[in-house]
């Protein structure tokens, strides 16, 4: 049990087949409270109560300053602390960049970027008050690779930016005990494709990973388990590539 009595928030975790969702899992096995925070409330109350006794599913839009605050003043209201911030609600896309409009630019940008930023800044006075904490931020090999992979250029911009600010946070609040680290998967085996990902282009890509397969979600949970836990006590403003050897260099 690596994450005994903590209090673990998690954005984007309804989506059943989805990452946040198997950090979920993987983090109450290990004996942490979950708030799982997206969307859709019923989405969101069904995955906590799937998790068993004692888990918490909150509505809320990660790029809305005031729902995010709301939420937090409630899990806090409700738990009393919170340990553990697991940032990985994002949207994706998959178009060029003379295909990029606006309204797609600032959505992609502000789900990743800005969500993480807000859920941070909420979280961190009671991390603070704790006497520190861990906070997890899913960026992606695209942001490392410049795409190619499914997402646009605006996907990749955002997930750069939340590297950026994963590391500048983490050498802001290290003197503070709240460690601050990102996980970069390789594609990963998630409904975020809405499916359409094409089976020729999901060859090609496996043809280029070592490790010869996919990724699943609990490849994911576990890295977020080792980054969230004691495991990872000296452990921060690193990245943490999951995704086969894809981007061995
Ligand atoms: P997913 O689509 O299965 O889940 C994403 C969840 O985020 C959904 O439940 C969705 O409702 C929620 N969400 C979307 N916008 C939100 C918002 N504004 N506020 C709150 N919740 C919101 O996706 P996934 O594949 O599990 O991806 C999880 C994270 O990992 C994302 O940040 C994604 O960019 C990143 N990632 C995924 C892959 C992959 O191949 N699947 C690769 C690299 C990085």
């Amino acid at each position: 049990m690596l994450l005994n009595n903590k209090i673990a928030v998690i954005t984007g975790a309804a989506s059943e087949r989805g990452i946040g969702r198997a950090t979920a899992a993987c983090f109450a096995a290990h004996g942490a409270r979950v708030a799982i925070l997206d969307l859709d409330r019923h989405a969101a109350a069904h995955a906590a109560q799937q998790l068993g006794d004692g888990h918490l599913g909150l509505a809320v839009d990660v790029a809305d300053p005031q729902a995010v605050n709301q939420a937090v003043a409630q899990i806090l209201e409700h738990y009393g602390r919170i340990d553990v911030l697991v940032n990985n609600a994002g949207i994706t896309q998959p178009v060029k960049t003379l295909e990029i409009g606006m309204q797609d630019y600032d959505r992609v940008l502000d789900v990743s970027l800005r969500g993480t930023l807000l859920m941070s800044q909420a979280v961190i006075p009671a991390m603070r008050a704790n006497g520190g904490g861990s906070i997890v931020c899913l960026s992606s090999v695209s942001a490392q690779r410049g795409g190619g992979i499914f997402g646009g250029p605006h996907y990749s911009a955002a997930k750069a930016g939340v590297l950026g600010l994963a590391k500048a946070m983490a050498r802001e609040f290290a003197p503070e005990q709240i460690r601050i680290n990102s996980i970069t998967p390789g594609l990963i085996q998630t409904d975020i494709t809405g499916g359409l990902m094409q089976d020729e282009r999901r060859h090609a890509i496996i043809d280029g990973i070592p490790l010869g397969r996919l990724g699943n979600a609990q490849d994911v949970a576990n890295a977020a388990l080792f980054l969230a836990s004691d495991l990872s006590s000296y452990l921060t403003g690193i990245t943490l590539d999951v995704n086969g050897g894809m981007l061995i260099h």
